[in-house]
């Protein structure tokens, strides 16, 4: 079997189940050692939140780290952001002016300076207030000539980004990078910060058991064969899904 790309989202993705992400990591080290494996995690924490859990889960070293909603992209244990990519999000991008816009909703709470980044501005949300706030909130961003994309998740995140800024456009801009295939790419998640995973290109995809409701309403309106709905929650869907797609035995 040949060498592949996983990218996997990391809470109630990849982490979640401890004993299944033990078993995960196994077959993991064992196709590095056999047929090659190139692993990125992809995750909506910054990297100072993403060392927090790496302290606490037996998480394996990664080839390549991609932080705030693909905002951020790190090689290799490296704390420096890949220049590159900062540079592409940044044109365009104005971050001051989308938290002038902001300012005039009272709805949506800044999170903590923690969870800020350069290209990232995130609040929290309510559910109940998302579907009439989000469409207004699109509009008023846009009007100011402010191109950015709206990502809403698990039911409280919201995160403005630059418009080429998420977590799909990280991971096809990696596999340039890495020089792998598209059908050589599986991405793994949960909710909705992770259906730019599934609907920016033809990698597959494996949405977990335990995902958002958010994320499985977008796979029923957008069901493709090269997207697999597990059973087995976290990470026993992702292994799941790997079985499914014959990347491992
Ligand atoms: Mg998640």
């Amino acid at each position: 079997m040949a060498k592949f790309l996983l990218i996997t989202d990391l809470d109630n993705t990849l982490v979640g189940d401890r004993s299944a992400l033990e078993q995960l990591n196994q077959t993991l080290m064992q196709v590095r050692q056999e047929q090659g494996l190139l692993l990125v995690y992809s995750t909506g924490r910054s990297l100072t939140s993403f060392n927090q859990l790496r302290s606490q889960e037996p998480m394996l070293a990664p080839d390549a780290l991609v932080t705030s909603v693909g905002t951020e992209i790190y090689y290799g244990g490296s704390t420096t952001p890949d220049p590159d990519w900062s540079e592409k999000l940044n044109q365009g991008w104005q971050r001051q002016d989308v938290l002038s816009i902001t300012a005039h909703f009272n709805d949506l709470v800044l999170q903590p300076e923690a969870d800020q980044g350069p290209y990232k501005v995130s609040f929290f949300l309510e559910p109940t207030l998302a579907a009439d706030l989000l469409p207004r909130l699109d509009v008023a961003l846009h009007i100011r000539g402010l191109d950015v994309k709206l990502v809403y998740s698990g039911g409280k995140d919201l995160d403005i980004l630059p418009l080429h800024g998420d977590k799909g456009q990280a991971m096809q801009y990696l596999r340039g990078q890495f020089g792998i295939s598209a059908e050589q790419t599986v991405a793994c998640g949960d909710s909705g910060n992770d259906q730019a995973l599934f609907s920016t290109g033809p990698e597959r995809g494996i949405i977990v058991g335990n995902a958002r409701s958010e994320l499985l309403q977008w796979y029923q309106e957008h069901n493709q064969d090269d997207i697999y709905l597990a059973k087995a929650n976290c990470a026993g869907g992702i292994l799941e899904g790997l079985r499914h797609f014959s990347y491992v035995q």
